[in-house]
């Protein structure tokens, strides 16, 4: 391997792409100076409200073939788990467009796939020896996650989804409901199929992960500023600085992180992507005193519930409606009843502050997949945003990837499906 030349790198941004990128540069002996508004792993962050699936078989992109059916249902119902708000409709328009174009045929989701996998595919391990690294070991862990359905019928239902996993070369073991209630004894009867997925893993603390990753960074020598970068400066096709609210930080290379809010800044040098945010939500229960041993995922619910260290968390909801308009709480509401129907024994009268609620932005390209590679202005400048839906376990790889490019040196995995020139 050719070492790369030591250079000043700026990291906007610290969820968990952008820490685990601040630790991959500093472990190639760059200088790193991190930009971030807020506190590493605050609530501000999607990396923070996740669900915590650490997926490796998350690979199929949420637009699938016929997804255009549904597009009256998104419109009509705005408490569905898919819903665009009327009034951010003109605006999404271009972006529901491509996302529709992109999931079109079973080709296309498969070629999505493909690019996803490496990305994914031995996540768990990284993440485990990030985290063992960071002092923070036990938040991984590696027992698998399930796909618990309400009859086999409605698995085949998904059959396109799960026939391109196996082509990809994702296993899992199939539970009749007798072995899947042995393994999760208190999970309403009405579910009577489970799908494990042994090779997956699953965080017990996102924000605490994301907090122990960025502690980590500064310990190895990252220096952090506390601001809000406004827009990159170049020369030429040479990066200067990047702005800030409190001033420039001048640099050699900078690495654009900052999740959903990443378009202005790849568009401050001409770069002007169709990132959205596919607004999510999530609803906790302190001792909640049940829930399942495998995280599970509810086909009917659409929505993860993970027992993690501070609670019960039920995370899910996709809401087209901008970084600004307000959260509709009623979202979190919902994902409450549903859980609350999943596991008969939360006791039901629950006081509503022992429900602690969330609301946050997953970036999002309308093809399923980050971007991830060299801005078309300049190489100094590296994207790494738009993992949507895989952004907490896509983060270990992509830090890789991240220094690999930033030193110049061949990606461990190929990244042409990534690159965000597939839409300049
Ligand atoms: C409900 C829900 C459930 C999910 N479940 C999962 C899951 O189970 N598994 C999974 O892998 N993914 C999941 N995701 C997706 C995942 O959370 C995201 O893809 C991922 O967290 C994105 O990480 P990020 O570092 O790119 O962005 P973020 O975590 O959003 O971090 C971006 C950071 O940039 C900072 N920032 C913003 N603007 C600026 C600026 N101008 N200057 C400097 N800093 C700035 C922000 O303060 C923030 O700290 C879920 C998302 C949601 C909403």
């Amino acid at each position: 391997m050719t070492q790369p030349t030591a250079r000043h790198v700026v990291v906007i941004g610290v969820g968990a792409v952008g820490a685990v990128s601040a630790i991959e540069l500093l472990r190639d002996g760059h200088r790193v100076t991190v930009i971030e508004p807020a506190t590493p792993g605050d609530q501000q962050a999607a990396s923070y409200g996740n669900a915590g699936w650490l997926s490796t078989h998350s690979v199929i992109p949420p637009a699938g073939p016929g997804a255009w059916k549904q597009v009256p249902k998104f419109l009509r119902d705005p408490l569905g788990p898919l819903a665009v708000r009327w009034s951010y409709l003109p605006k999404a328009l271009p972006w529901l467009v491509q996302y529709l174009l992109s999931g079109w045929t079973e080709q296309r989701v498969e070629a999505t796939a493909r690019a996803l996998r490496p990305l994914l595919v031995d996540a768990p391990a990284l993440h485990k020896k990030l985290a063992d690294e960071a002092g923070v070991g036990h938040l991984i862990e590696r027992l698998g996650v399930m796909h618990i359905y309400p009859s086999r019928a409605a698995f085949d239902s998904d059959a396109v989804g799960w026939r391109i996993r196996k082509r990809v070369g994702v296993t899992w073991l199939e539970l009749s409901a007798d072995e899947m209630r042995q393994r999760e004894p208190d999970l309403h009867p009405r579910y009577q199929f489970g799908v494990l997925v042994e090779e997956a893993g699953r965080c017990r603390d996102p924000g605490g992960y994301v907090a122990g990753l960025a502690a980590h960074a500064r310990a190895l020598g990252a220096e952090f500023v506390a601001a809000k970068a406004t827009g990159l400066k170049l020369s030429g096709d040479t990066l200067v600085s990047v702005v800030t609210d409190r001033g420039e930080v001048a640099c050699d290379a900078a690495v654009v992180a900052a999740g959903a809010h990443s378009k202005p800044l790849a568009a401050s040098i001409g770069d002007n992507l169709p990132l959205e945010t596919e607004r999510g939500y999530h609803v906790m229960i302190e001792d909640a005193g049940t829930g399942p041993r495998t995280s599970v995922m509810a086909s009917d619910a659409k929505m993860v519930v993970n027992a993690m260290d501070k609670g019960l968390r039920a995370a899910g909801q996709v809401e087209i409606a901008g970084l600004e308009a307000a959260p509709n709480w009623k979202r979190a509401e919902i994902l409450r009843d549903l859980l609350l129907g999943m596991f008969p024994k939360l006791p039901r009268d629950l006081p509503a502050e022992r429900f602690k609620t969330w609301f946050g932005h997953r970036p999002s390209m309308p093809d399923g997949r980050p971007c991830l590679g060299y801005s078309r202005a300049s190489r100094n400048v590296v994207y790494a945003f738009g993992h949507g839906h895989v952004g907490l376990v896509g983060s270990a790889r992509t830090g890789r990837v991240v220094a690999q490019l930033i030193g110049g040196r061949e990606p461990e995995i190929p990244v042409t499906p990534f690159d965000p020139r597939r839409y300049l």
